[in-house]
């Protein structure tokens, strides 16, 4: 038996653990064949098929014939009407809110301009709103969700659900961001910093899904990055972890919003970018950069490719410092292709000389500019617990003993 089955105990204890690891397992990654869940949990595959059996009998999955390397396989995901939960991420000029289900498919999405410097109470009376209107479109209530994850684009502690660096985000500082969005729908509500979430999703569902040890590099209005480690994310003693953006890289540098000078968003940071291209362009939004990057504009193209070195060269120290199997790239300024991850990827490849066998893998996020909001319905739906109503008998006795 796997060391992550139960320990020995009463065979209904034990058969009641294997249960949710099956359920926590699928729930992880939003769907697996019946073959992937004996991998992933170390059950007997006549163990993961008796558990799937009996949770399918209690409507707490389903099941869907599908193919693997040419084989029949089933595709085993937990029932829709085991209840929904929302994704929102909020940005420094958007926010975008997701209704999915436990398969973490989306359902119903909606995103919305948010003006520069919102405040936490006026974008998260939007956030309310917006919920309630994707619950109309698909025929949902509020009580159909289990939870709400939420990411911003700073550092949060996660035991208070509070931004924990005051002055990256000013009209959030002192708000309990969890309580007040709670209190307004009357449910869970996990808050976690973008990057982490965007890792999560990565890491489970995209990119990084087959590595244990990844890093998320989020590039866009400032930069931030999201560690696994063991498969879990690392956010620190104070939920700042991996705030890369903070890092310095100009000594003497210009003044940072945090308080420090010559951090790597004062380099890179849209601020930075934006006041780059004021001579020749005038007043830009970000997404106006990767819009004409994107058609073409040299000089556009120029900054983002010099962003991406000055990124690759921090992401070059972190990747020494946890040395990851592959580092995804995300965020809106990711929206640029190759224009800024091969500047970005040289840069960290350059310095990355500690093993110079296994050079360090830099790719695009395979979730795209969802990563993040993806990533905070995935913190909703791992932080519920899913009820287990199933009724046991001898054989399911008999077949959970044989693990
Ligand atoms: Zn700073």
């Amino acid at each position: 038996m796997s060391r992550r089955a139960a320990a020995a105990g009463s065979q209904s204890s034990l058969r009641e653990a294997n249960r949710l690891l099956v359920v926590e397992t699928v729930k992880r990654y939003g769907g697996l064949t019946q073959v992937e869940l004996a991998t992933a949990t170390g059950l007997s595959q006549a163990t993961v098929s008796t558990i799937v059996r009996e949770l399918l009998a209690a409507g707490v999955v389903d099941t869907a014939n599908t193919t693997r390397s040419g084989r029949r396989a089933q595709m085993v995901t937990l029932a829709r009407r085991v209840g929904l939960a929302v994704g929102v991420h909020v940005g420094h000029r958007s926010m975008r809110v997701v209704l999915g289900d436990f398969t973490h498919e989306v359902i119903a999405e909606q995103s919305l301009p948010l003006p520069s410097g919102h405040r936490a109470d006026t974008s998260l009376d939007r956030v309310a709103l917006l919920v309630v209107d994707l619950l109309e479109r698909v025929g949902a209530t509020l009580d159909d969700v289990v939870g709400l994850g939420v990411g911003v684009p700073v550092p949060v502690d996660s035991s208070t659900g509070m931004v924990s660096v005051a002055g990256l985000m000013p009209g959030w500082d002192d708000v309990h961001v969890g309580q007040v969005l709670s209190k307004r729908l009357g449910l869970p509500v996990y808050v976690d910093n973008d990057a982490n979430l965007g890792a999560i999703a990565e890491s489970t569902l995209g990119a990084a899904r087959e590595h244990d040890d990844s890093l998320y590099v989020r590039v866009s209005h400032g930069v931030g990055a999201g560690i696994v480690i063991g498969g879990h994310v690392h956010r620190g003693a104070g939920g700042t972890a991996g705030a890369i953006g903070h890092l310095p890289v100009e000594f003497p540098g210009e003044p940072c919003r945090c308080g420090n000078d010559g951090c790597l968003d004062t380099v890179v940071g849209a601020q930075a970018l934006l006041g780059r291209l004021r001579n020749s362009h005038g007043v830009l939004a970000l997404r106006d950069v990767v819009q004409r990057t994107n058609d073409g504009d040299q000089r556009c193209a120029q900054v983002v490719a010099e962003a991406g070195t000055a990124i690759g060269r921090v992401v070059a120290g972190l990747g020494v410092a946890v040395n990851p199997q592959v580092v995804v790239v995300g965020g809106e300024l990711a929206d640029t292709g190759e224009v800024l991850l091969r500047p970005l990827r040289e840069a960290a490849r350059r310095k990355v000389r500690l093993n110079p066998f296994v050079p360090l893998e830099v790719v695009a996020a395979a979730l795209g500019s969802r990563a993040e909001v993806i990533g905070a319905l995935a913190l909703a739906l791992r932080s519920t617990d899913v009820p287990l109503r199933v009724d046991t008998d001898e054989d399911v006795d008999a077949a959970a003993g044989t693990a």
